[in-house]
């Protein structure tokens, strides 16, 4: 099994890691448990943002984190099933991008992935969560604030 390391470095909007799909990451609890410390590490060294995603650090799998409700989520293989028609519009920052982006997202998701157990977890979220798990599965898709959102200085 291929053990991931960081190298401490957020890969920035332009970066082809950013651009591009991700893999799923199979059901094998010592790399989730890999993935989680990465994560952790991650997001402890830039703890004003509220969620982190493995390819802004280098590593193009479907895995993400999220604070939410004071607490560390960690999720794999994250997919929205359903979202609301009634949309907000936030004011979005991205460790990987420069500047604040307006982007339209939905007032509450329902999000189905699986936990570093490779359980099946399925939760609603609603703002501001839901914009910050929309985010992060954005990144999974290879898509960025200034891909969906305009600059906020403009
Ligand atoms: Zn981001």
């Amino acid at each position: 099994m291929q053990e991931y390391k960081w190298d401490g470095k957020i890969y920035e909007y332009g970066s082809a890691i950013l651009k591009q799909k991700t893999e799923l990451v199979i059901n094998d609890k010592q790399l989730r448990l890999n993935l989680v410390e990465i994560l952790k590490s991650a997001l402890y060294l830039n703890s004003k943002m509220q969620g982190l995603a493995l390819p802004q650090l280098g590593i193009p799998l479907k895995g993400i984190t999220c604070i939410s409700n004071g607490k560390q989520m960690f999720m794999f293989n994250p997919i929205i099933t359903k979202q609301s028609k009634i949309i907000r519009v936030s004011n979005e920052s991205c460790l990987s991008v420069k500047g604040r982006y307006y982007v339209k997202r939905p007032e509450y998701i329902n999000v189905v992935y699986e936990d570093i157990e490779g359980r099946k977890q399925i939760i609603k979220e609603t703002y501001p969560h839901s914009r910050i798990i929309c985010h992060e599965i954005d990144h999974l898709n290879g898509i960025c604030l200034p891909d969906i959102g305009s600059p906020t200085d403009k």
